[in-house]
C-alpha cells in the first residue's frame, strides 16, 4: 500500500501547510518596516496564544536555549533552588541549575507519576529563589498540576519565582498564567505552533523581570533585557529566524480561524482538541487491553506500556515499516518500556482514528496474538460521540 509519512512524536509535530508556504515565499530582510510589522503582530499574538499581558519574546533556539535563559537571567551562583522532577525533561532543569552554580534542591517523582502538593510546600521555604518544574512531562506523558504548584509558590511571597517548561504544554493544556502568577513560561515552536524547530519562547512576569537586575550568572546571547528592549522598538536584538517568523504568524493565524477570528479562543480550542485525541487515544489503547504510563496524563502525549515481554522499540519499528507513521519510543531508562503517541499541535479525529487502527495491526503483530479489530477504534469512536453531544449542548 502507499504510505504517508506522518509524525505522532512529541516534537518535532506535523507542518501546518499553510505555515510552511509561508516560509518558502518569505525574504524580507529583518532591518525593514515590513519585518517589522511581522515581528510586532507576531509578539502580540504570542501573547493572546499563551494567555498572559506579560512580555512576551521569541527567540531563535530550541527549547532548551529558553530553558537555559530562565536559568541564567533569573539566578546567581549559590542561589538555593528547587527542581521539581519526574522524567527526562525534569533532569534537564537539574542539569541547567547545577551548571550555573545553583544549590540544587531535587523534590523527585518516580517516572510516570507526579508530586504531591503537601511534598512540594515542605520544600518551598523563604529561601527557596526559584522553582523549576514542567507543565507536562513528555518523556512520561504525565500532567503536573501548574496550579496547584503556582498556588504554593505564591503564598512563599515575590521572592520566589516559578518558571515552568510548557513546551509541550502551551496549546494542549489550559493555564491562566497571570492569574496563577507564572513568572516564566517557556514553548516552542516545533510542538503546538505546528511549525519547524527554531524558536522557543517565553512570558516574563514583573516579579521575573526585576530579579534580572540583582543576578550575577553569565548571559550574553540570550541576557532577556536585552532582547526585551530590541522588542519594544520591534527588532530582535540579533538576527531573528525570519523565514521562521512568518510561518509563526501564519500558524497564529491559523489558530485564530479555529476561534473564528479570536485568537484566545483558537487557543482553547486546539487544547480542546487535544484533550479529545488524547482521550481517545487513551480509551483505545486500554480497550486492546495497554495499560498507560502516566497517572495523570497529558493531554500532550499517551505513553503506552509496552505489553509484558515485548520491547517498545518492536512496536515502534512496526508503525514505522509498515504505516510510515513515527511514534517515539521512550527515554533513556524507560526506552524498551512504552511508546508515545502525540497529540499536540495539527492533529485531528482522522489522524487519531488512524493511528489506533494501526495500533491495532502492530499489535497483533509484534505479540503475534489475535486482535479483536475495531476495538480500539470503537472505543474512540465512542469518546468522540460523547464529545460531540457535550460540545452540542454547550453550543445550544
Ligand atoms: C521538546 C521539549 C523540550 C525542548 O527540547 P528542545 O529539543 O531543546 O527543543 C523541553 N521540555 C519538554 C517538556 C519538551 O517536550
Amino acid at each position: 500500500m502507499l504510505r504517508k509519512n506522518r509524525l505522532f512524536t512529541p516534537g518535532p509535530t506535523p507542518l501546518l501547510p499553510a505555515a510552511q508556504t509561508a516560509m518558502a515565499s518569505f525574504t524580507a530582510h529583518h532591518r525593514t518596516a515590513d519585518f517589522r510589522a511581522l515581528f510586532q503582530r507576531v509578539l502580540a499574538d504570542m501573547k493572546e496564544f499563551i494567555g498572559t499581558k506579560n512580555d512576551v519574546l521569541v527567540q531563535a533556539c530550541s527549547g532548551t536555549g529558553v530553558m537555559e535563559a530562565s536559568v541564567s537571567n533569573l539566578t546567581s551562583p549559590g542561589d538555593k533552588v528547587l527542581v521539581l522532577t519526574a522524567g527526562k525533561f525534569g533532569e534537564r532543569w537539574t542539569g541547567l541549575a547545577k551548571a550555573f552554580g545553583c544549590n540544587v534542591d531535587v523534590l523527585s517523582a518516580p517516572y510516570g507519576e507526579t508530586f504531591s502538593l503537601e511534598d512540594i510546600r515542605a520544600r518551598i521555604t523563604p529561601d527557596v529563589r526559584a522553582v523549576f518544574v514542567q507543565a507536562t512531562e513528555s518523556s512520561t506523558g504525565a500532567r503536573h498540576d501548574v496550579r496547584g504548584i503556582a498556588k504554593i509558590v505564591r503564598a512563599n511571597g515575590d521572592d520566589t519565582l516559578l518558571v515552568v517548561d510548557a513546551i509541550t504544554g502551551l496549546g494542549t493544556t489550559h493555564f491562566d498564567v497571570d492569574g496563577w502568577g507564572v513568572d516564566v513560561i517557556i514553548g516552542g515552536s516545533q510542538k503546538a505552533l505546528m511549525i519547524p524547530p527554531g524558536l522557543a519562547y517565553c512570558a516574563v512576569s514583573e516579579r521575573a523581570w526585576r530579579r534580572m537586575d540583582t543576578t550575577t550568572s553569565p548571559r550574553y546571547y540570550f541576557d532577556l533585557r536585552k532582547e526585551r528592549k530590541s522588542a519594544a522598538k520591534g527588532e530582535s536584538a540579533y538576527t531573528p529566524a525570519t523565514s521562521l517568523f512568518a510561518a509563526l504568524g501564519a500558524a497564529l493565524g491559523f489558530v485564530r480561524g479555529m476561534g473564528n477570528g479570536d485568537l484566545a479562543k483558537g487557543r482553547e480550542a486546539l487544547v480542546d482538541n487535544a484533550e479529545l485525541c488524547a482521550e481517545m487515544t487513551r480509551a483505545g489503547a486500554q480497550a486492546l487491553g495497554l495499560k498507560l504510563y502516566a497517572a495523570s496524563p497529558a493531554a500532550a502525549l499517551t505513553a503506552i506500556c509496552s505489553p509484558e515481554g515485548i520491547d517498545s522499540g518492536m512496536i515502534v519499528k512496526e508503525f514505522r515499516e509498515t504505516f510510515d507513521a513515527v511514534v517515539a519510543n521512550g527515554q533513556g531508562e524507560m526506552k524498551g518500556q512504552l511508546f508515545r503517541i502525540a497529540h499536540i499541535g495539527y492533529y485531528d479525529y482522522l489522524d487519531t482514528i488512524g493511528i489506533l487502527g494501526a495500533l491495532e495491526h502492530v499489535l497483533g503483530r509484534v505479540t503475534g496474538k489475535t486482535v479483536a479489530y475495531g476495538a480500539a477504534v470503537r472505543a474512540a469512536q465512542e469518546v468522540y460521540a460523547r464529545g460531540l453531544s457535550k460540545r452540542q449542548l454547550v453550543g445550544a
